[in-house]
């Protein structure tokens, strides 16, 4: 056995002077040890089901977070869990050196109910994002025009936290201290069609649009303003690059944005939803735009892995299920309808309800951490997003009931933020 003598070999190397940790005295708060990246809620779970939560208290929370839009059939799936679990007895993981079965159904399954021709397969939605950059230059290297690769995105979106991402998206708290932004990013108002033809210029390779975008506060992308975009791509030459990570894959009662505003992109990421609650994303693009991907392009070692494709495959089964996004659709509807009661309820309190499907929220006067501070103590989970917008991103399965409970689980939140402070004595 190598193993003691490693060990000591690095206990040699490491400085003498190593200071003895002092151990937290309770482990009432989050642990010193996890980067604190994150201002994270105390509260731990230890169980999901459905559209519920069950912290280590053995207290139940309605779940409206859906782990940012990721839970998209709720916790604890059955069809998940078989899909998963049969996947585990026979492959864990094989490499994209060889052929995965699952990766090419799933791709495949993609390319028919979408526009797309070609998938590859990613962990996260950054990654996708960052692929689908990468193709929109390739793109165009590959026609001949390599000084092609500046791409015109719009402010407010969110695609992602590595160091492209952030610079596409342009928001200043996520770029401060990272060093010069990557460049090749032309930032224009969201929703302003002349801004997006001013930036056009002949180092352009293409326009990328969260149509919908979440971060940024459930901003709906409207119709003309899609098409407005995919008409300034046919002009020019240029590859439409949607960010669909949060909006798609039926959160909006369409499997995809897109279909509503009766455009095709040529590129596309998506991720969240579409692994249920395991790590899956995918860029995908028509045949034309991803003809630059050629063999040693583009590389992740676990994209597509065969536990992940299991799991994808389940979940897109049921969202293709026959009536599954007229559910969605009608408890968009039914959610929408409740919050702007709610609104009218408390008008000191909302200011705006947004909602495309399940992707709602209401835009609060009060600090936005404070109604998901009160949401919070109702047993309630949102989540907060930019213009001081609360986020409700309930399962894509939830039940009439579920929405009702929530929805008044929320008023009662909205009364303790309403309440007026008490007087000093
Ligand atoms: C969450 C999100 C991303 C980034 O996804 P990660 O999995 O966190 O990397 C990108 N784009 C949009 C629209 C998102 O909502």
């Amino acid at each position: 056995m190598s193993t003691p003598s490693v060990k000591a070999a690095q206990n040699l190397s490491k400085s003498p002077a190593k200071k003895p940790k002092s151990k937290p005295a309770k482990s009432s708060g989050p642990s010193p040890a996890v980067m604190p990246t994150y201002a994270r809620q105390n509260i731990v779970f230890e169980k999901g089901e459905g559209a519920w939560l069950v912290a280590t208290s053995g207290e139940r929370y309605l779940d409206f977070a859906s782990g940012v839009a990721v839970n998209a059939l709720g916790h604890a799936h059955p069809k998940l869990i078989a899909a998963l679990n049969e996947q585990a007895r026979n492959l864990w993981h094989c490499s994209n050196l060889y052929r995965v079965a699952g990766q090419e159904r799933l791709a495949e399954r993609l390319c028919e109910v979408t526009f797309a021709d070609k998938v590859f397969f990613t962990n996260s939605g950054a990654e996708a994002c960052e692929g689908a950059i990468k193709l929109a230059r390739r793109y165009h290297f590959a026609n001949g025009h390599p000084e092609r690769w500046r791409i015109v995105t719009f402010k407010g979106a969110f695609h992602g936290r590595t160091l492209a991402t952030i610079a596409a998206a342009g928001n200043e708290k996520y770029l401060e201290g990272f060093g010069e932004p990557a460049p090749g990013f032309d930032l224009v108002p969201f929703g302003d069609l002349e801004a997006a033809e001013k930036a056009i210029g002949p180092h352009t390779a293409a326009i990328m649009v969260e149509p919908v975008q979440g971060e940024g506060g459930v901003r709906v992308g409207s119709n003309p303003f899609l098409q407005g975009l995919r008409k300034l791509c046919d002009e020019h030459g240029l590859l439409l690059v949607l960010d669909e990570v949060q909006c798609g894959m039926g959160r909006t009662g369409k499997l995809f944005v897109y279909e509503a505003a009766g455009i095709t992109p040529d590129v596309m990421a998506v991720a969240k939803g579409i692994g249920g609650g395991f790590p899956v994303g995918c860029f995908m693009a028509t045949d034309e735009a991803a003809k630059g991907m050629v063999p040693g392009t583009h590389g992740s070692t676990y994209g597509g892995n065969p536990l992940a494709m299991a799991v994808g495959n389940a979940v897109l089964d049921a969202v293709l299920e026959p009536g599954f996004l007229d559910q969605v659709r009608e408890a968009g509807l039914r959610l929408k309808q409740e919050l702007a009661r709610v609104k009218d309820e408390n008008p000191d309190v909302v200011e705006e309800v947004r909602a495309s499907g399940l992707l709602a929220g209401i835009k609060v006067k009060p600090p936005m951490g404070e109604v998901v501070g009160a949401c919070l103590a109702e047993k309630l989970l949102t989540v907060g997003a930019g213009e001081n917008v609360v986020r409700l991103l309930p399962p894509l399965n939830v039940t009439q009931a579920e929405i009702s409970e929530a929805v008044q689980r929320l008023s009662l939140a909205l009364k303790r933020v309403a309440k007026p402070a008490p007087k000093p004595a």
